[in-house]
Formats: C-alpha cells, sequence, structure tokens
C-alpha cells in the first residue's frame, strides 16, 4: 500500500503546476520543415501561457529558432549550421524575427514580451549570473514574459552551450524556477530509440539518472533542425536536478502543449535528487487542488504538532478527486491550512469523515488506511 500511494506523487512532482516554471521550446516546433513559422500552434502555446498566468504561475520561456529562422532568410544550406560563423550570422538575422514573433504573440494575449540573450559565460560568473537572476525576477515582478535564448551571434564554440536544453536549465536556476519543461519533437526517454526498436518502452519518471539511463540517449535530434538530442536533454535534467529542479521532457507536437503535459502523463519526468524536500515543497507552492478537506478545530491543532489527518477529524468533504490527488485542507472558518494528497477518493472520503478508525471498515467494505491524509505528503501553509 505504502508503495502504491509512493507512486501516485511521485508522478505528480508536477513542473506544469509549481509557482515559476521554464518552458523550453525547440526550434523544430517554433518552424516547419520549409522554415517557416508555424503560427497556429505558436498561437495555442501562448494561450496556454496566458492561461497559467492568469491563475498567478510565472513563466519564463526558452525560445530555440533563432538560427533556423536566420538560415532561411540567409538562404543558407544546413540550415545555417554548417560552420560556427554561418550559425552566428543566422542567429543575428533570425534572432530579429524571433523576438518579434514572441512580441506580437504575446501581445495578442495581452502581455509583454522581454527579449534576454545570455551567453554560457554569463551563467558561470557568480556576478553575471546574479545579475541575470536579477533581472529575470525584474520582469517577472513587472509582469512580462522574459524570453531567453543564447546569444549565438557571439558565443563562440568553446564557450556556448550550443543547445537550448541545458540553457534552459541553467536558467531555471538563476530565474529560481522549480520546473522545466522541455517541449520537444520526442514525447520522452525510451529504453531504446523507438524509430528502430518496436519493443522501446518511454520511461514516465526517472528517479535517478544511472549510467544505464545516460547510456540510452543519442546526440541526434530527429528533426535535424535544432541542436540538443536527448544526450543533452539528460544532461539538462542532471544540471536542474542538482539544483532541485524538475524538469520533464514531453512531446510538443501536440495543440496547446503546456494544457495537454497537465492533464496526461504523457512525457518523462526526472525528480531532483532531494524529492522528499522537493516534493513538500512543491506541494506547497501548488496553483490547483481538485478538491478540498475541511477539518475540525482539533484536527487542526494536531496538524500543526506533525500529525497526520484522520477521518475522524474532517467536517467537510469538497470536490471530486481521486486517491493521490492534491487537497487544500481548510479550517472550519474557511481558512487554508496547508495541502496534501488524498489517501482517498472523494466519494470513500465522505463516507467515513467524522468516523474513528475502527467504524471505516464496515461502510468502506474494505480494510481502512491509517489515515486521510498522511504526514509525509502533507504541508501546512
Ligand atoms: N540557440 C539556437 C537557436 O536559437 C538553438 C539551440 C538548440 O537547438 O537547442 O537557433
Amino acid at each position: 500500500m505504502v508503495a502504491a500511494l509512493e507512486a501516485i506523487p511521485a508522478r505528480q512532482f508536477d513542473p506544469a503546476s509549481c509557482p515559476r516554471l521554464v518552458v523550453k521550446i525547440g526550434s523544430s516546433l517554433l518552424l516547419d520543415a520549409a522554415g517557416a513559422v508555424r503560427s497556429e500552434w505558436l498561437a495555442g502555446m501562448v494561450a496556454d501561457i496566458a492561461e497559467r498566468r492568469q491563475q498567478g504561475q510565472q513563466i519564463v520561456i526558452v525560445s530555440s529558432g533563432a538560427i533556423a529562422l536566420g538560415a532561411r532568410r540567409l538562404g543558407l544550406e544546413k540550415g545555417g549550421r554548417a560552420s560556427l560563423e554561418d550559425a552566428q550570422a543566422a542567429a543575428a538575422v533570425g534572432q530579429v524575427a524571433l523576438a518579434g514573433v514572441w512580441e506580437a504573440l504575446l501581445a495578442a494575449q495581452g502581455l509583454t514580451a522581454a527579449q534576454v540573450l545570455l551567453t554560457l559565460g554569463d551563467l558561470e560568473d557568480r556576478r553575471r549570473y546574479l545579475n541575470v537572476a536579477a533581472t529575470i525576477a525584474r520582469l517577472l515582478d513587472l509582469g512580462a514574459v522574459p524570453v531567453l535564448n543564447e546569444n549565438d551571434t557571439v558565443a563562440t564554440t568553446e564557450i556556448r552551450f550550443g543547445d537550448n536544453d541545458r540553457l534552459a536549465a541553467r536558467a531555471a536556476q538563476a530565474a529560481g524556477a522549480s520546473g522545466v519543461i522541455l517541449l520537444s519533437d520526442v514525447d520522452g526517454l525510451y529504453t531504446a530509440n523507438p524509430a528502430t526498436e518496436p519493443t522501446a518502452q518511454r520511461l514516465s519518471v526517472v528517479k535517478s539518472l544511472t549510467p544505464d539511463i545516460m547510456a540510452m540517449a543519442t546526440g541526434e535530434t530527429r528533426s535535424g533542425m535544432g541542436s540538443g538530442g536527448m544526450a543533452a536533454k539528460l544532461l539538462a535534467a542532471r544540471m536542474a536536478g542538482a539544483a532541485g529542479i524538475a524538469l520533464a521532457i514531453c512531446d510538443g507536437r501536440v495543440e496547446r502543449p503546456l494544457t495537454h503535459f497537465a492533464t496526461h502523463c504523457g512525457g518523462t519526468l526526472f525528480l531532483p535528487p532531494r524529492a522528499a524536500k522537493g516534493r513538500k515543497a512543491w506541494l506547497a507552492g501548488r496553483i490547483t487542488v481538485a478538491g478540498a478537506l475541511v477539518v475540525d478545530a482539533g484536527a487542526a491543532v494536531a496538524l500543526k504538532r506533525g500529525a497526520s489527518l484522520l477521518a475522524a477529524g474532517v467536517r467537510g468533504v469538497d470536490g471530486r478527486f481521486k486517491r493521490g490527488d492534491v487537497v487544500a485542507i481548510m479550517g472550519s472558518e474557511g481558512e487554508l491550512l496547508g495541502r496534501g494528497l488524498a489517501g482517498y477518493d472523494a466519494e470513500d472520503a465522505c463516507k467515513i469523515m467524522g468516523l474513528r478508525n475502527e467504524a471505516q471498515g464496515p461502510v468502506l467494505g474494505y480494510a481502512p488506511r491509517a489515515a486521510l491524509v498522511h504526514a509525509d505528503h502533507l504541508v501546512l501553509i
């Protein structure tokens, strides 16, 4: 039973609902094979961002596409990646267009775009890193949407990320984000290449980046347009994890990809190593809840002492949550006391509320669990 309950919150350590989120969009999602901007898909993506902003989530975008866009305009071969000089020139031309695309899309939703171009050195040097962090924080405070990219025009081979996956992970740290979503043209990490190996399976959650896991990646990109590939994504996951940040690789090819990610269990979620602490932090920062439990004064006191929430102390059940969903825990005056993962579906919680443990079995028709919300899955606000 404990193992089963453990599995649920692990998957629900959800970057999609953390207070500050970095979303990285790969070149192959921004542009079609001919190099034209995929305006319709992007409009859906920006609608997702606007919706999340309204719910109070702050979003930082990491947008690729400058090199590919510029290469098209300059008529450069190999998508502008034949040489470093080509990539630098393409980025200079493409970044202007890219900034214009984001400005127009965000403005259509009443949002203000802010361009931030970074080099590796900007984030490696402590003083410059703090500067970047302060700038991003100020932009978010002002309600702008930072749109980041590597400053490919001045970055040279030795001192560049080269891929926006790792840039996103590092920038997430600077931005004080607790989650990163890498939207990609692959739907996660597979045990083998799914294109050539029919038995390949997608990993839904990765708790530790062991050598076996690292070996599952190749450096190739499916579209040939970006420069990341799965290897860069795994390095990004490691980088994010070291900073206590959860990272997800998921399929961005669908309409409204953020909504899709939040409502389906797709992609691969990499949990940061300090998951227990991170989970509590995540719970505390959770924006949406599936329901609420109203508790009496005695239970409220017990919770403050670190106890689990017992059904006997629950006076009301609100919402249609499932076991493992996040629920708000409210006091009798309607004040928010905390959040936790429900140990029962709403229906069963209704049946047992107010009942002591020994009275619950006959009502439920099965042996009751020790608590409605276990202390390990509960955080007070
Ligand atoms: N910074 C590059 C660009 O804007 C993209 C890097 C990547 O493909 O991850 O074109």
